[in-house]
């Protein structure tokens, strides 16, 4: 294709792109986030152009959920917010004006039925987050939004302090207002690269340093993690803490899980997280959704020392409770080899690396264990200790934390409080939050917000005279910056 710039769809009341844009709102990205803030501002009145890179929108959404796209979450709100951490208070209003109800309502209106499962997850009943794309494009038609993909925007314009339009790899467009819903930098395949950091940085926002939240985890141990790749883990307790693994007390394992989302008390150092769950092995280290939740605690750690994790493979027994049930089992079946004994414990994937562990022979009797010997078992089996060695890289997270500093943008309505007529919107906010609906929520929710924050300022004068006209002209163009200089080296591999 040699014009990679198409307007795909909408009738299209704007006149891009060489018109006034007195008041035009382009919304960059067509993500979750972008797509309803566009749809959004259209209803309100705006003439909305959504800019896309890619040659498609919304591709990371396609993805979402295994395909499936866990939409938003059933919890009730308290237990809701608590799971962006100190992001969630700044959620408050824009959960206020839409939330979960709002979002299914909406949906509906384009024919997607939703349905609920465990853990409060919920998804489209046909289970294809295509359909919830194809309802997010139905709404940007009806709205008269012009979407313009294969349209990667280079830098925003300002002058005397407010926003004046969007520059495009082809195209200068003018704006009275912009939304900058570029999303995050995990996945780039999706289109999410960074962009928006550099963007808003350009334009003097401090940005949070990035690291990949919701990410597998490398550990030092790496014979030991292929032997057992492949072993999934079901019922366990995992606990990290700021202490090499050689320097874990089992003795600290808190009695409850403790955690972002978690209610009760906070974890108590040098314990990081504790959680109960399921993880797997994998050729580099651990990953599974208890890693994952407690991943971002874990990388944060790490840019200050080291972290070891504890996984207890028998959290229903005490240490006393275990070590009597071994004895048992070793006095009942005294002349079963110990081998016998381990395949009855644990999968048989991590019965090899367990005999090497213990350092007791395979082929010794029960009845011949000695109380050290048993202990030792006990111990490994009640604590095997494993050092972390770094998160995989940004690109191979689910989500990105850090982004733009939260204090610069007015919750009420997404608006920077640095730079007039500019608004931001969904994961390129310093915001992420744990697995389970949490993340689209809060970027159709800022998004719906910032779509009518932008509206009001391009189709009230009043409003756009409240922000101020007393700033400096600050249109500067971003390319040569690299979305790395935003991460911390420390916490991204
Ligand atoms: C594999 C995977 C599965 C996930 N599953 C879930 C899930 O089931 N539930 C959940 O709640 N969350 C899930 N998430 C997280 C969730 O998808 C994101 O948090 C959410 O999509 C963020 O929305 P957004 O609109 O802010 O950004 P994005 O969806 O990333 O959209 C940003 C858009 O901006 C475009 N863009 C970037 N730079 C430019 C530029 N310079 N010019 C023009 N356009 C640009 C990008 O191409 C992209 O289309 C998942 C994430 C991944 C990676």
């Amino acid at each position: 294709m040699t014009n990679t710039r198409k307007a795909e769809q909408g009738p299209g009341r704007a006149t891009f792109p060489h018109g006034g844009g007195e008041r035009r709102i382009v919304v960059i990205g067509a993500g979750a986030a972008g797509m309803m803030a566009a749809g959004r501002a259209a209803e309100r009145g705006a003439e909305v152009l959504l800019c896309e890179k890619m040659e498609h929108p919304g591709k990371k959404l396609l993805v979402s959920g295994k395909t499936r796209c866990n939409l938003t979450n059933a919890r009730e709100l308290d237990g809701f917010m608590g799971m962006y951490g100190p992001g969630g208070p700044f959620l408050h209003a824009a959960f206020r004006r839409f939330f979960r109800e709002d979002l299914l309502a909406f949906l509906e209106r384009y024919g997607v039925e939703t349905k609920t499962e465990r853990g409060g997850r919920i998804f489209p009943v046909s289970d294809r987050a295509e359909d919830v794309l194809t309802a997010f494009r139905a709404y940007l038609k009806e709205q008269g939004v012009r979407l313009r993909t294969g349209s990667p925007v280079t830098a925003i314009r300002t002058e005397a302090g407010r926003v004046s339009g969007v520059q495009t790899s082809r195209d200068l467009y003018p704006a009275a207002a912009v939304i900058l819903a570029t999303g995050g930098a995990t996945w780039p395949a999706t289109g999410s690269t960074g962009d928006g950091y550099r963007l808003a940085a350009a334009l003097g926002h401090r940005i949070v340093p990035l690291r990949p939240a919701l990410v597998p985890l490398a550990v030092r141990e790496i014979s030991l993690a292929r032997s057992l790749q492949g072993v999934s883990l079901r019922n366990v307790r995992l606990t990290a803490f700021r202490d090499p693994a050689d320097g874990i007390d089992p003795g600290r394992i808190p009695e409850n899980e403790c955690g972002r989302g978690i209610g009760g008390r906070q974890p108590r150092p040098p314990v990081i997280e504790s959680r109960m769950g399921e993880m797997m092995f994998t050729h580099f280290g651990i990953g599974g959704p208890i890693v994952l939740l407690m991943s971002l605690a874990v990388v944060d750690a790490l840019a200050a020392g080291p972290v070891g994790v504890s996984i207890d493979l028998k959290p229903a027994l005490t240490p006393v409770q275990l070590r009597e049930r071994l004895q048992r089992d070793f006095d009942r079946h005294g002349r079963r080899q110990f081998r016998r004994h381990l395949e009855g414990l644990l999968p048989a994937k991590m019965v090899a690396p367990f005999l090497a562990l213990t350092d007791i022979p395979a082929d010794k009797p029960g009845h011949q264990i000695t109380a050290s010997e048993r202990d030792r078992l006990a111990g490994l089996l009640k604590s095997l200790r494993i050092n972390v060695k770094a998160p995989l890289p940004m690109a191979s997270a689910i989500v990105t934390a850090g982004g733009i500093a939260l204090e610069e943008v007015d919750p009420r309505t997404m608006a920077s409080r640095k730079v007039s007529g500019l608004f931001f919107c969904g994961e390129v906010l310093d915001i992420d939050a744990d697995t389970g609906g949490y993340n689209l929520q809060a970027a159709f929710s800022t998004g719906y917000l910032a779509g009518e924050g932008a509206a009001d300022v391009v189709l009230s004068p009043d409003a756009s005279a409240r922000e101020g006209h007393d700033r400096e002209r600050t249109g500067i163009e971003v390319a040569g910056q690299e979305p790395e200089t935003f991460l911390r080296r420390e916490g991204a591999s």
